[in-house]
């Protein structure tokens, strides 16, 4: 098997593609690292200790595919913790996370994003099954249903197919949801999987007082207790030089983790079922440590932004996806009324709302 090895800030990162299966966890249900490397994790009962449940809406305001980052604040009210993908935002442009977790204005469900969330549930519920009936016929077949239980803890994305009376749209992207399926059997084998968790809500307090949220794909642990982090996206590999902007939910949840746990995860493992890339990294306390500096330095700029009320659009290629331009003063618009009150000492002059380099 070959790795195509890049490198990104000094480390080591291995991208498989489907010719080229990873390695896989044994029948003994656990999971069974790949890179022998002294073991950063001894502790095999990691991650194992019940967790609350998901919050029921499982997003803030709009929730990409398979993302499940969220900020459980009240309506307009500031907010008190950071998930990956709200970081994420705010790293894109200030002014959108200001409109998704200040504001929380509405935006339109997306058959991507939908799709995405439809195979997730899809790849968890497989491993309701025996290992020996999770097989791609199988998973298929729980495409539809999937899909009816989804619409009924949101109804809303019945929108998405309210013009397609003749249902050829729904047909064709339930079709596409299902070759999605079918190529992670080309990714993994989930008859070798016994998953330690699946969609688990993790949320850990650093001693700044940031609280960091999330909820994590799979979590597989060894016997030996080594722990690997396993997240599944819908889309493609992102570019070698883009590696690291992808790695960061990882190193996120793999920060989680140790604090939590006092374990640092063996490896984080992207599984890119629209390119059928495996993505790997195996971090190092380092990295972790970095990501802390690197979220409380975030925290910092979310938190002067709050209080001056001053969040700056940042426009970029990726505001052709953004559902707010009607109100984004770099599209004409206006944004609605700031709903948190501005502090007097806070000076709009000083930055705030920009992120700089940390
Ligand atoms: S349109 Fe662009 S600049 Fe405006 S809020 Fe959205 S992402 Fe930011």
């Amino acid at each position: 098997m070959v790795c195509r090895s890049l490198s990104v800030a000094g480390r080591r990162v291995c991208v498989m593609s489907t010719s080229q299966q990873p390695a896989e966890p044994a029948t003994d249900g656990s999971a069974t690292p790949v890179v022998p490397r002294p073991a950063v994790a001894a502790r095999s009962e990691a991650v194992v200790e019940p967790v609350p449940a998901a919050p029921a809406d499982g997003t803030a305001a709009a929730p990409a595919a398979g993302d499940e980052g969220t900020e459980q604040t009240a309506r307009s009210a500031p907010p008190t913790s950071l998930s990956p993908s709200r970081a994420s935002d705010f790293m894109q442009c200030p002014l959108l996370y200001r409109f998704r977790v200040i504001d929380r204005l509405p935006e339109k469900p997306s058959e991507a994003a939908t799709r995405g969330t439809l195979v997730h549930a899809v790849l968890e519920r497989l491993f309701d099954d025996p290992a020996a009936e999770r097989t791609v016929p199988r998973a298929k077949a729980m495409v539809p249903g999937q899909w009816s239980r989804l619409l009924e803890t949101r109804p809303e994305l019945g929108e998405l197919f309210a013009e397609d009376p003749g249902g050829e749209r729904l047909s064709r992207w339930l079709g596409e949801a299902e070759q999605l399926v079918e190529r992670w059997f080309t990714l993994e084998d989930p008859t070798r999987l016994e998953p330690r968790e699946r969609e688990m809500f993790v949320e850990t307090e650093l001693e700044s007082g940031l609280r960091l949220r999330g909820v994590i794909d799979r979590v597989d642990i060894a016997p030996t207790g080594e722990v690997r982090i396993v997240d599944y996206k819908t889309g493609k590999a992102p570019r070698p030089e883009y590696s690291e902007g992808a790695l960061f939910q990882m190193k996120f949840y793999a920060l989680v983790i140790w604090r939590l746990k006092q374990v640092v995860p063996r490896r984080l493992q992207l599984v890119y079922l629209g390119s059928g890339d495996v993505l790997t990294y195996d971090p190092v306390t380092a990295d972790l440590e970095r990501m802390e500096r690197k979220l409380l330095a975030l925290w910092e700029a979310i938190r002067l932004a709050t209080e001056t009320g001053d969040w700056r659009p940042r426009p970029t290629k990726l505001c052709g996806w953004c559902d707010h331009r009607a109100v984004c003063p770099e599209f004409g618009g206006t944004p609605p009324v700031y709903p948190l009150s501005v502090s007097p000492r806070a000076s709009a002059e000083n930055g705030q709302g920009r992120m700089g380099p940390v």
